[in-house]
């Protein structure tokens, strides 16, 4: 059989099989429709507070330390040092940063300043650096391609101002533009003209969770690198989704598909002088986030004096410098999981799966930002709901997440009119951009099955769009991040 050659299919085959097995798996518990539906209504239909536990279908919520776990990863857990200070996996996760992002993000503070700050999760890393920028003045905007809401809601307690530029190309449901995360720079320019003086840091999230999911090309991360280093100004990432965005890179960027996904991966983080990150995303752990910053990168440079100040908070926050707000046996388990994350047989198939359930949707007819994103697919509510009568006022993103989940058992989170809406102090509805239902797809829990069940459901749903009502808000609508809070009733 030396003609063997001739069987083989390049690749089209071979990676629609996954590359891990099961190791372990979970059983659900039995749940009807009924005990669904008067759980959901005992919870005011917001799906935050259903219970995990009787979600029979995908739990699409959020990707956000919902990973499963690699047995590697089990395994190290046991290896868990939780000694006060210095613990062994402080030093392994030190060289894992410095081999992925780079040597200068992670000092050795026997030697140099600390520059890399481990918390408990993204958010407290975000609040430590905003609480430390917002010291530099009133008035004081920071502009990204799209905020995630717990960092615009970090900002805002600092009395800062977020600013979202969303790139055109966003809203454009005809543009097959693969980088629809990008930040509008013409925008950026004008903003920073307007507030001159008064951006203490540009940042970018990549992949641009609020912005669909979609990601960020390598030639706007150096675009805005310019622009904000001509004006003197620290740029930082927001990194949750880093490996994602390099496989996007990799697969859809001119110059870079002979390029592996560590050295792409490199390359982004050299054009920025820090970053925060959630690793219960691209860290593939149920917990951990960080601040880094770059040695002798612009930050570093300009407010030297804040990292004392960061230090400070993270001590009397979070834990001592060596874990931060993370109990040993995580950190190694995030060691672990940086290196499955930027392997490539991780990352085909994990963003191939994602993609692929938006393709069972588009195949359905249901209206979703497209190209598909790394984490999630993105369903357009007003396009959903276009040519019935649900006004914008009606919040129809929740109607629909209550009932995908009370009928088919499935959860998926609406990130659009209500979570990122807010009131006048008249109390009239300001409405954001963007209007979408998430289905996050956790790493390396479901299969293609699962997925298209969803899609299914999404479909039956769809199909009777005409008959679904809004809802009212009973409490909780003038909070800030009141997606978590509200409760609401069907009209
Ligand atoms: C999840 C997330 C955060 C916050 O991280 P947590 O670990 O959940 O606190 C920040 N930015 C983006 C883009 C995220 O997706």
């Amino acid at each position: 059989m030396d003609n063997w050659r001739i069987f083989k299919d390049e690749n089209s085959l071979e990676y629609k099989v996954r590359p891990y097995f099961n190791h372990s798996v979970e059983f659900k518990k039995h749940c009807s429709v009924e005990e669904r539906m008067k759980t959901l209504e005992e919870v005011g239909w917001n799906v935050f507070f259903y219970p995990a536990e009787m979600v029979t279908g995908c739990d699409l919520l959020s990707d956000s330390g919902t990973t499963t776990m690699t047995n590697q990863q089990w395994a190290s857990m046991h290896y868990g040092d939780e000694s006060y200070g210095g613990n062994k996996g402080y030093f392994l996760l030190r060289d894992k940063i410095k081999s992925i992002f780079g040597d200068d993000y992670f000092n050795d503070i026997s030697i140099n300043k600390p520059n890399a700050f481990i918390f408990h999760q993204g958010r407290s890393a975000e609040y430590a650096l905003f609480a430390s920028v917002g010291q530099l003045g009133q008035g004081l905007v920071i502009p990204s391609n799209g905020h995630f809401d717990t960092t615009k809601a970090n900002i805002e307690i600092n009395n800062i101002s977020p600013i979202n530029l969303f790139s055109k190309d966003l809203r454009n449901n005809e543009s097959t533009f693969p980088f629809k995360g990008n930040m509008d720079t013409d925008k950026l320019k004008s903003i920073l003209i307007e507030n001159l003086g008064k951006v203490p840091v540009i940042y970018l999230t990549v992949t641009n969770n609020t912005g669909g999911g979609q990601p960020v090309s390598m030639q706007n991360i150096k675009e805005v690198a310019k622009i904000s280093h001509t004006n003197n100004i620290p740029f930082f990432l927001d990194a949750c989704r880093f490996a994602e965005n390099a496989w996007f890179i990799k697969n859809f960027e001119e110059g870079y598909k002979e390029k592996s996904i560590k050295d792409i991966v490199k390359e982004m983080f050299s054009y920025v002088d820090g970053f925060t990150v959630s690793f219960k995303k691209d860290g593939l752990s149920n917990m951990g986030g960080g601040l880094f910053i770059k040695q002798g990168g612009l930050f570093y440079e300009k407010h030297s004096n804040f990292l004392d100040d960061i230090t400070n908070y993270q001590i009397g926050r979070e834990g001592n410098p060596s874990y931060g707000g993370m109990s040993g046996r995580d950190i190694m388990s995030l060691v672990e999981g940086l290196d499955t994350v930027v392997s490539e047989d991780y990352l085909n198939y994990r963003v191939r799966q994602v993609q692929e359930f938006g393709d069972a949707m588009t195949k359905r007819g249901i209206p979703i930002l497209t190209p598909v994103g790394g984490h999630a697919v993105y369903m357009d509510v007003d396009r959903f709901f276009e040519g019935t009568d649900m006004k914008p006022e009606n919040f129809g993103g929740i109607s629909f997440t209550a009932l995908l989940l009370g009928l088919y058992g499935h959860r998926a989170c609406e990130l659009g009119h209500f979570a990122f809406g807010s009131l006048t102090k008249d109390g009239k509805d300001i409405f954001p951009d963007v209007n979408f239902v998430r289905f996050a797809v956790p790493r390396l829990r479901y299969e293609k099955d699962d997925l298209e069940s969803v899609a299914e459901s999404v479909k039956c749903l769809y199909d009777n769009r005409d008959l679904i009502s809004g809802v009212n808000v009973i409490s909780g609508k003038e909070l800030p991040l009141r997606h978590f809070k509200a409760r609401f009733v069907f009209k």
